[in-house]
């Protein structure tokens, strides 16, 4: 074995396909003192056994455009580094059972257009030509994509190990990671079975083990493994390598060749956690007992798709272990706790097809400092430290790892690990009749059913069963009062003689107000794009309460944290339990207060964007005059202690208001109807202020400036934005907008929708959506068009507007 080196630039800990894929895309940017530590052989982890589907319609854009990445390298990997791949341009289609997969499958394939796949409809005789032994009778559509492959994962894995190692890279086998080393908040390196190395930077892609290797360095990496099957039948005559790959979400299963045989892989809806006691270590090239008892039924299920099968013997029912996470989304990007202490893990089946893609966002992330494309939804920071809990991951992976084979309906929530956190009004409104949904791992009450009505959801791509209910809630926010429980929000205090510095240089707007003042502002990054969507408030002169959605709270918390300057005085609290939340929205909400607290809550009193503490019955809250859903209204920073009295106290006051209990589906029709962006669905840190509309937030003139000015006045200077933030209004009443919905403009795609709610007030489906156009997108270019919104079955005209279509003078705002 050669001796380990003493030190290196940067050490990758795994070496499946993630961590192979990681060094070599180091390498492709120039860094060639690079070191990868494998504790037995490469691919010995997961990667050896994978059944090598690159299939590209996945479930967001990262994903995809992940996918679709490494489908084109690992293309011309071969002809790069000698080694082959194994990759077969079969194809793949999938199979909708049932019309409302036809119409996801559908809305699926439109999306995937936006982000250059290529995929198109065919029929069931088409797909019988194709796949003569599939059955067909039972589909209502199917799906052709020509550029989905197959690979062989271990050859991949090499490939991308050679290439490394022509980059630069050194790799070592049969060396262990029994340690990382850190110092005030740095990774330094790393400690192995053969000695020490002293390292700038240290990535985690040790697969299903990250968990323990996070665990060595203080670093949350909430993942759990799971069983994971797939059969090989006995030699089936007919069968090819170019069939393509079948994908059947009604069966949980997708089929493929295996050197004349086939292969059926299962993707059960009800999942087994394993290795629950820990991984063992000496767990490589592994195999699981199969559980014939339990998959059984899949598989019988299952092969009805190839009737044939159910004739064949089976030669091997593999079962292999695979790591997955809370919400099917990979885990990537730096510790939020430990500086230069990067992951990649958690791919739930999902390694090999995006491991390429993988390797190139996490080399540049960690070479140029910022990800190279918006990653929120596979960012490790959307996770929080107590989801590092066993039973909550071992709950949760039973429901993860069918997820991607169900229905991905609109509103969509999960089944199993609920109830985490409640806040304490949640049994008051649970009786006030709140159908919760989860978000962070809070209940949060998303919509009131009727007296009599079932809290329940009852999906489809029509209108909700909850839709009259939004449409009642809607109607009373914008013409009488309504109450919004939103305990969830994360409540940070930043405090300290210099905290009005150190925000100042974060926030884009200048926070060092008076007291008593809340600023709207973003924090970018230096290309310039949002990591953060929030109000600063100020308390004190050393005193400023941040508040944010619960689901941002650790890449928040870290942004301020990483942010303050070694001899800075300034400390980051977290309040986020400590107070609940009321949210009392609506033209008559000050008649409401009135009739409650003597405090003064006029005009002129209490105007827009201050805060102060106010009276309600026994109790002391923190008022602020603020609005997500465009109309007069005050948010209630109420001390949990206190909160029941309070909610008690509005409740009995509302009646003669006509105060209504509002869900956070109400919050979201109501803000998109105002046009008010939401962090990550329309803005976020691929996203500037220029191209969302709100540089009015951005102190350009502010003394010390702010992360991200000078990107901005980069941008600025080179004309209109090339995308820009629009509204849409679509001309019919009837259809309904989700997300990822395709915008045309004069007949071409420019864009697509990035939220979108049913718009009460505005009598129609009203979205957001980016805008794109090469040559700069001017207010006229915007304005001139005709525009179209694609949905399942039928593109929809629909009005475009720069300004919010409801309110745009801001009147009922300031009333
Ligand atoms: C049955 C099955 C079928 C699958 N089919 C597909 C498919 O068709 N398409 C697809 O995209 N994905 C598929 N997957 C998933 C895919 O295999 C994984 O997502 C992928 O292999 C994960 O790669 P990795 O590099 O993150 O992990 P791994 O391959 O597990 O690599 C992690 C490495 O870290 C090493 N390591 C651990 N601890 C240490 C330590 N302390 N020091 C040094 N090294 C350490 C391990 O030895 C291991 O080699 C399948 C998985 C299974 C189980």
């Amino acid at each position: 074995m050669t001796d380990l080196p003493r030190s290196a630039k940067i050490i990758v800990v795994g070496g499946g396909i993630v961590g192979c894929s990681v060094a070599y895309h180091l390498t492709q940017l120039g860094w060639r003192d690079v070191v990868l530590l494998e504790r037995a052989q490469l691919t010995s982890g997961t990667t050896w056994h994978a059944a090598g589907l690159l299939t590209s319609l996945r479930d967001t854009e990262t994903q995809t455009r992940l996918a679709k990445y490494s489908q084109d390298l690992y293309r011309k990997l071969e002809a790069q580094t000698g080694q082959a791949t194994g990759l077969i341009g079969c194809g793949s289609i999938q199979l909708a059972m049932t019309a409302d997969k036809a119409e996801e499958m559908r809305r699926g394939v439109h999306m995937a257009h936006c982000f250059g796949v290529e995929a198109h409809e065919v029929s069931p005789s088409e797909v019988k030509k194709m796949w003569p032994l599939a059955q067909v009778e039972d589909l209502k559509a199917a799906f052709y994509f020509p550029n989905d492959a197959r690979v062989n994962p271990t050859d991949v894995t090499q490939a991308l190990a050679k290439g490394a190692r022509l980059g630069g890279a050194r790799i070592f086998e049969n060396t262990r990671v029994i340690g990382i080393q850190s110092h005030e908040g740095r990774v330094r390196g790393v400690r192995t079975d053969r000695g020490e190395i002293a390292a700038e930077f240290v990535v985690n892609c040790a697969g299903m083990w990250a968990r323990g290797i996070g665990r060595m360095a203080g670093v949350n990496v909430p993942l759990q493994a799971c069983e994971h099957y797939y059969l090989i039948s006995e030699p089936v005559p007919g069968v090819h390598p170019m069939l393509p790959i079948l994908r059947d979400p009604g069966n949980s299963a997708y089929i493929r060749e295996e050197a004349g045989k086939i292969m059926l892989g299962l993707f059960e809806a009800t999942a087994k956690p394993w290795g629950t006691a820990g991984i063992p270590d000496d767990f490589r090239f592994g195999e699981i007992p199969p559980d014939w008892e339990r998959m059984t039924p899949h598989i019988e299920k299952a092969m009805r798709r190839v009737p044939c099968l159910l004739e064949t013997g089976i030669k091997l029912l593999f079962c292999g272990p695979e790591s997955f996470t809370a919400d099917h989304n990979y885990l990537m990007g730096e510790a939020p706790n430990l500086k230069n202490f990067f992951v990649a893990a958690g791919f739930n089946s999902l390694g090999i097809l995006s491991g390429g893609g993988v390797g190139m966002v996490m080399a540049h992330w960690i070479v140029e400092g910022c990800a190279p494309m918006d990653v929120w939804t596979v960012n490790l920071r959307r996770t929080h430290a107590w989801q590092d809990n066993n039973r909550y991951l071992e709950d949760r992976v039973v429901e993860t790892l069918g997820i991607g084979y169900q229905d991905h309906w609109p509103f969509r929530q999960p089944t199993t690990a609920r109830g985490v956190k409640k806040s304490v009004l949640h049994d008051r409104l649970a009786a006030a009749g709140a159908c919760f949904g989860e978000s962070a791992g809070w209940e949060r009450p998303n919509w009131y059913a009727h007296p009599g009505q079932e809290a329940a959801y009852l999906y489809g791509w029509g209108r909700q069963n909850w839709f009259t209910n939004n449409a009642e809630e809607h109607a009373a926010v914008r013409e009488r009062v309504g109450l919004f429980e939103q305990s969830s929000f994360a409540k940070l205090l930043v405090s300290g003689r210099d905290a009005a510095r150190v925000l100042n240089r974060i926030a884009t707007a200048n926070v060092d107000v008076a007291v008593g003042r809340c600023v709207y502002t973003q924090f970018l990054n230096t290309a310039g794009g949002i990591e953060a969507d929030l109000t600063v408030t100020r308390l004190a002169s050393d005193r400023f309460l941040i508040v944010t959605a619960a689901f941002t709270q650790t890449h928040v918390e870290a942004w301020i944290r990483n942010l303050i300057p070694e001899e800075a005085r300034c400390t980051v609290s977290d309040l986020s339990d400590a107070y609940a939340m009321l949210n009392v929205q609506g033209p008559a909400s000050r008649a409401l207060l009135r009739a409650i607290s003597s405090d003064d809550f006029s005009a002129a009193g209490f105007p827009f964007a201050t805060c102060r503490e106010v009276r309600i019955g026994y109790h002391t809250v923190l008022a602020l005059r603020l609005t997500f859903v465009g109309e007069l209204g005050w948010e209630l920073y109420i001390p949990t202690s206190f909160a029941q009295g309070v909610y008690d106290t509005l409740i009995e006051a509302g009646r003669g208001h006509g105060l209504k209990h509002c869900g956070y589906h109400t919050l979201n029709s109501l803000r998109i109807e105002k046009a008010y962006r939401d962090w990550p669905h329309d803005i976020g840190p691929a996203d500037t202020p220029l191209e969302a509309a709100l540089a009015f937030t951005c102190d350009f003139k502010k003394p010390g400036g702010f992360i991200g000015r000078e990107a901005l006045l980069a941008l600025r200077e080179a004309g209109p934005p090339r995308r820009r933030l629009a509204q849409f209004l679509l001309d019919d009443p009837e259809p309904l907008v989700y997300h990822n919905e395709p915008i045309y403009r004069d007949g071409v795609r420019v864009g697509f929708v990035t939220s979108g709610m049913y718009g009460h007030t505005l009598g129609a489906a009203v979205a957001l959506g980016y805008v794109a156009h090469a040559d700069g997108c001017s207010d006229e270019y915007l304005q001139s068009g005709r525009y179209e919104i694609e949905l399942a079955r039928a593109k929809v005209s629909a009005r475009c507007s720069l300004t919010p279509m409801y309110d745009p003078k801001n009147l009922r705002v300031r009333a």
